[in-house]
């Protein structure tokens, strides 16, 4: 008895399924092959920028530059390494680097830079002081960003409604961070594989 009562369910939810089979027939005639990638989600490339003169590589591992100093406002970025088809990219390294509150670059040590691994969702978290202005720029952050065995991802982020993104010949708007309610910031990256 208790089969036939599972079965029940299922046998209404395969008539919803039906009905709704009904209605998409009519368009999957409008399917033809060049049209098949409007159908499957699809994730744009994270727009390249130079990465500028002070890249240090060997940077250590870590997730937290906020006790680096001088005295700054902490802020916190997440999100998600993403592929082009939108999948998430377990263990994509992502090396961080952005000058200091005061807006000077430690180019003898690593204040202000370590490299992290997305986790197996692809996410990513970065506790950090927020970025100072140095002649010649608008605030911004530096990454880099690879899915493993991939190609390096180089680019840059930038702050919302930062009086400096209009004279800054480099800012582009697609890589402002997104701002939460509590104060957060978000920026999902897109890499090749
Ligand atoms: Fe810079």
């Amino acid at each position: 008895m208790a089969d036939i009562r599972d079965r029940q369910p299922s046998r209404r939810r395969l008539l919803h399924l039906s009905a709704g089979a009904a209605v998409l027939l009519p368009f999957a005639g409008l399917v033809r092959p060049g049209m098949t990638r409007a159908a499957t989600p699809a994730c744009d490339p994270t727009p390249r920028q130079t990465a500028g003169p002070y890249f240090s590589p060997g940077s250590p591992q870590r997730t937290d530059f906020s006790g680096d100093g001088p005295d700054g406002d902490v802020m916190v970025l997440t999100g998600r390494v993403l592929d082009t088809a939108c999948r998430p990219v377990a263990g994509a390294l992502l090396d961080i680097w952005h000058a200091d509150p005061a807006g000077a670059y430690d180019n003898q040590g690593f204040h202000m830079r370590g490299h992290q691994f997305a986790d197996d969702a692809g996410g990513y978290r970065l506790t950090t002081l927020k970025p100072g202005l140095y002649p010649g720029r608008t605030r911004h952050i530096h990454i880099r960003v690879q899915a493993p065995g991939g190609p390096v991802l180089t680019t840059q982020l930038y702050f919302a409604d930062e009086p400096g993104n209009d004279r800054d010949r480099i800012f582009r708007p697609d890589l402002v961070m997104a701002q939460g309610a509590d104060g957060g910031y978000g920026f999902d990256f897109v890499v090749a594989k």
